[in-house]
């Protein structure tokens, strides 16, 4: 294809492309995967830091609840001492103002037992109605401990003094506020039972855990702290909420992408299967197109165009005038038709024009020029489809030709007609003359004395009037010495060939001629030409009576074997029928008289020569009304077999 259109990719988009609304959903699910990746490492990170924090704050928190239990031990030591010098009785132990501090601070009971483990006093003493108006260490429920303190001496032993406590009083007292919001904190013996604890069982901590062992003061007993929030794990976090959204909207966003990308595909594969189409359509099209921009700069050429110039489309897409295939000898009247056709105002019904082939043989074409319109509707050049009408051309010039020599022919044949008439018509009064001259200087000779120059103008009369005689005789002679040149043909191909030599005039004259020939006509023995010339004739003049018709001008030729008696057709016959005016009840002597006519410029001898012609062929001419009105003209000639018959039987007469 040639065209400005651009070139059609014949294989199809590789397959990669096709995959390419992928793309971004790939990008997207990496960039979430390293989302995810940082996100755990992230969770990883914050887990171990909180580790350590809380391992910090276990110890911490340990070395300050035990500081607190040494310092009630050593209070106890110290009021151990005080009762090893006291006398060993109830009252000694309450009597003690350390023991009343005590109970405030954090004991539960003070019990002073002997070496052999009597209770020697135990405060305080048990009382069956409860002081409620003061929360005391010994309103706290729960597990309680033990602190001991030996009142004597190893030499000396005094018994012992023990100190019971509420472990979860020292917790309440002892873990800072704020470490109790953030840490469950508890106190585990051995056996993992909750001595105490800073939270009630209901709201038990589930994070991660510390235990630290409490030391020698508080023996086989441990501090855990358990995190009160467990950390989110990394997957019910926000960012990963927002990253499912992401996702989410990425996966409708691909969809909608791939929607499109088929659309834009199967788009793409309409226009190029289309524009495939109308390559093919335009390059088999046998009118050439030619497109050109409102300077006349050849925009666009097809393959036929191509073909008729012989010039390739890249030697002329973007030529500006005068063009290759312009006549040299006419660039000035081929600019002027340029500018004329730019201007708008080619002729609509398309124009004629002489181009030059690339090898020099000159191209007739005729031009159809319109308008050129973009896709926006704008004007921006011109169309042109051009018609090779050479061969018509050429076709035409001959027929031209061949109809002035028929016209030449036809003239010469009806100048002979005419002298032959004249000279016939002429014989008899030039005989007359001659007969009255001799006649008058007889009857001069016979009354005795003629006047001799009477005499000598008779006897010059006759001279000149034999002399004209002579010559009448000689054009005669002369005009009758060509003999018909009969030969075997075929009339139906002759009938045929007139018709078309008046094909355009018929056309012109709006007259439909019919054909009714028998295929199977036998031959007869003729001379082509005159008998062309024959139906020629009886064809024109029936278009002329038609020519003042109105309705249809129709002519019907028709061709048909004569049956004679014996069933051997004998002769063929040919009608020539129109449906004009008709002949108007004249008989064919006073139609075929030399100088009828009724045509203002008819000469009256066509049918005069007709009919000799047909009778020079031992043909039978005439004339009638046609059936349904209009005018039949019609001669027979005898078949092949009965002319030669006719031929040889005329040669055995006249020798
Ligand atoms: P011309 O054609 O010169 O008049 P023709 O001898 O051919 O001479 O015709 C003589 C006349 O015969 C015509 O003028 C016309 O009046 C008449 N004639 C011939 N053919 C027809 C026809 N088909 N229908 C009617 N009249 C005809």
């Amino acid at each position: 294809m040639s065209a400005v259109t651009p070139p059609i990719e014949a294989a199809a988009r590789p397959a990669g492309r096709r995959a390419l609304w992928a793309l971004p959903l790939w990008l997207s699910l990496l960039f979430v995967l390293g989302v995810i990746v940082w996100a755990q490492r992230n969770d990883r990170d914050e887990r171990e830091e909180l580790r350590k924090t809380m391992i910090s704050d276990a110890l911490s928190l340990e070395a300050q609840l035990r500081d607190r239990v040494d310092e009630e031990t050593a209070r106890l030591t110290a009021l151990a001492g005080q009762l090893r010098a006291a006398r060993p009785e109830p009252g000694a132990l309450g009597a003690q103002p350390e023991v009343a501090a005590g109970l405030r601070r954090l004991w539960l009971s003070v019990t002073w037992l002997d070496p052999r483990n009597r209770i020697i006093a135990h405060v305080p003493e048990r009382s069956p109605v409860p002081q409620p108006a003061v929360a005391s260490p010994q309103d706290e429920p729960g597990l309680s401990m033990h602190l001991v303190a030996p009142v004597g001496s190893a030499d000396a032993p005094g018994g012992m003094l023990v100190a019971r406590f509420a472990p979860a009083v020292l917790l309440r007292r002892g873990v800072p506020w704020w470490l109790a919001r953030k840490y469950d904190v508890q106190l585990v013996d051995g056996f993992d039972q909750v001595i105490a604890s800073t939270a009630d069982s209901a709201s038990r901590a589930r994070g991660d855990s510390y235990r630290v062992s409490f030391g020698p003061s508080l023996h086989d007993t441990y501090l855990q702290l358990t995190q009160r929030e467990a950390p989110l794990p990394w997957f019910r976090t926000l960012p990963l909420v927002l990253i499912g959204g992401f996702l989410l909207l990425i996966g409708v966003a691909t969809a909608l992408l791939r929607r499109q990308m088929h659309q834009v595909m199967n788009a793409e594969a309409s226009w190029r299967s289309e524009a495939a189409w109308r390559g093919a359509m335009e390059d088999s099209a046998l009118v050439g197109l030619r497109a050109r921009d409102d300077q006349g700069r050849l925009l666009y050429v097809n393959r036929t165009f191509c073909d008729m110039v012989g010039y390739r489309a890249d030697e002329l897409i973007g030529r500006s005038p005068p063009m290759p295939y312009w006549p040299p000898d006419a660039i000035d009247e081929v600019m002027w038709r340029l500018r004329r056709n730019l201007a708008g105002q080619a002729p609509r019904e398309g124009y004629e024009a002489s181009w030059r082939r690339r090898d020099g043989r000159s191209l007739d074409v005729m031009v159809f020029e319109s308008p050129l319109v973009d896709a926006n509707g704008r004007q921006i050049g011109w169309m042109g489809s051009i018609v090779d009408i050479t061969e018509r051309k050429q076709l035409e010039e001959r027929e031209h030709r061949q109809t002035e020599t028929m016209a030449h022919h036809a003239r010469l044949t009806m100048l002979g007609e005419v002298a032959s008439t004249l000279a016939h018509e002429l014989n008899q009064p030039l005989m007359a003359i001659a007969s009255y001259t001799t006649g008058i200087t007889n009857s001069l000779q016979r009354s005795g004395q003629p006047d001799p120059v009477v005499m000598g103008a008779l006897e010059r009369l006759g001279q000149q009037a034999a002399h004209a005689g002579r010559i009448v005789q000689r054009i005669r002679e002369f005009l009758t010495r060509r003999e018909p040149q009969h030969e075997a043909c075929e009339l139906n191909q002759i009938i045929r060939d007139a018709v078309a030599l008046l094909q355009r005039e018929l056309q012109r004259r709006g007259v439909a001629v019919e054909f009714a020939l028998d295929p199977a006509l036998p031959q007869v023995v003729a001379d082509q030409v005159l008998i062309e010339q024959v139906v020629i004739n009886l064809v024109r003049n029936a278009a002329d009576a038609l020519a003042t018709q109105a309705g249809e001008r129709r002519i019907q030729v028709a061709s048909s074997p004569v049956a004679a008696p014996d069933l051997a057709a004998r002769f063929v016959r040919i009608d020539v029928v129109d449906n004009g005016p008709g002949i108007g009840g004249h008989g064919i002597e006073t139609l075929c008289a030399p100088f009828y006519s009724t045509k203002r410029d008819g000469m009256g001898m066509g049918l005069a020569i007709c009919r000799s012609i047909i009778e020079a062929h031992h043909g039978a001419f005439d004339a009638a009304a046609a059936p349904g009105g209009g005018a039949r003209f019609s001669f027979s000639l005898p078949v092949i077999a009965h002319a030669n018959a006719v031929l040889s039987a005329q040669e055995e007469a006249s020798s």
